[in-house]
């Protein structure tokens, strides 16, 4: 039997996890779901149609909201009673969490966002691909163990009802929670009101390592707010402390979509282009000819960022008559 961990978020389900149980159901054999918390109840007959059988309802104080720790002493109580052959999630930042806080309880392998093909259930050894570096690498993985723990790679598999949808058998169980799982619990919800996001502007100017220090961007403020954008990095700058992780850029960021790009003084490495790539327009100005970012975007200024930043601001200034 499979277990999938259904994701949701106060009882609102991630489609990602159709994408699991899709997944799950390739192996052909009995597939369980577990949801996490009384708000997830409802969500039984959504899951009985991509071919859960039954579904594992944890009830506890402590799962009333998202909390790695309270999460993965959840799934290791069901997996002690159970014992099934695998333990699947999405591959989702929670799911990546709360399986690897699995793992290390289990002290099980773990084989995070993976795919495959021609899947056997029955074979001792699962032969696996991960999908890694936002989608450049995909790595051959076996895995062997009594439990094997793995995610599903998001967007890799189709979600699709199962063709002969199951009615999924409500079970409901209180999980033993080690009461120092509510250290990490999400406890209240702040939205901010910020206007414009990375995610979400039209135009955003990105700085990276030869942007030099924290002032030096100063003058991409100034040309972000000319163009009604907002400012992003590369992680060089995020490590260096010169600006905060919520505007980096890339695999370990956030992925931009905007109308345009003004890449300054990146380079262009594969974890920036992953987040940079959803731009229609890709302006790259370097004083490297050779640069990734150079290459591939659509336009390049080759040239010292601190005199070219300024002189487009200027130039735009003076069009405007300002
Ligand atoms: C697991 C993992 C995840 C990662 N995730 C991310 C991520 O999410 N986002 C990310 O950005 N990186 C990420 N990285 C890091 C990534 O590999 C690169 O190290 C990083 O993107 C490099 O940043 P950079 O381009 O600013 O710096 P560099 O690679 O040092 O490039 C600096 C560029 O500036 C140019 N330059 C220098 N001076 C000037 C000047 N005066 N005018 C114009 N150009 C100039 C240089 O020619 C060069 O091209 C990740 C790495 C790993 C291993």
């Amino acid at each position: 039997m499979i277990l999938v961990l259904v994701e949701h978020d106060r009882g609102v389900l991630a489609p990602a996890s159709f994408e699991a149980l899709t997944f799950a159901r390739a192996f052909d054999c009995e597939v369980h779901a577990i949801t996490l918390g009384a708000p997830a109840d409802e969500l039984a007959p959504y899951l009985g149609a991509y071919g859960a059988t039954a579904v594992h309802q944890a009830h506890h104080d402590l799962l009333v909201d998202y909390g790695p720790d309270a999460s993965a002493d959840a799934l290791v109580s069901l997996v002690a009673t159970l014992k099934p052959g695998a333990l699947m999630a999405t591959g989702t930042d929670r799911g990546n969490e709360v399986l690897a806080h699995v793992a290390a309880r289990l002290d099980a392998p773990f084989v995070a966002n993976v795919t495959g093909e021609n899947l056997d259930a029955s074979a001792d050894r699962w032969e696996l691909t991960r999908i890694r570096w936002g989608g450049s690498l995909h790595e051959r993985a076996t895995i062997t163990a009594d439990v094997r723990l793995l995610t599903v790679a998001l967007h890799a598999v189709e979600p699709t009802p199962a063709p002969a949808p199951a009615v999924a058998t409500p079970m409901p169980f209180t999980p033993t929670i080690d009461p120092s799982a509510a250290i990490t619990i999400v406890r209240d919800r702040v939205k901010r009101e910020v206007g414009q996001t990375l995610a979400t502007a039209s135009v955003v100017v990105g700085g990276g390592r030869g942007v030099g220090s924290a002032e030096g961007f100063e003058p991409l403020e100034a040309l972000a707010r000319e163009l009604g954008g907002v400012v992003g990095c590369s992680r060089a700058v995020t490590n260096n402390g010169w600006r905060n992780h919520t505007d980096q850029v890339g695999q370990t960021g956030t992925r931009i979509g905007a109308d345009v790009y003004l890449a300054c003084g990146i380079s262009g490495a594969i974890q920036h282009w992953v987040g940079a790539s959803g731009a229609k327009c890709i302006i790259a100005i370097n004083t490297d000819a050779a640069a990734n970012m150079v290459t591939k975007a659509d336009y390049a200024v080759i040239g010292d960022l601190h005199e070219i930043v300024p002189a487009i601001t200027a130039a735009i200034r003076s069009r405007r008559g300002v």
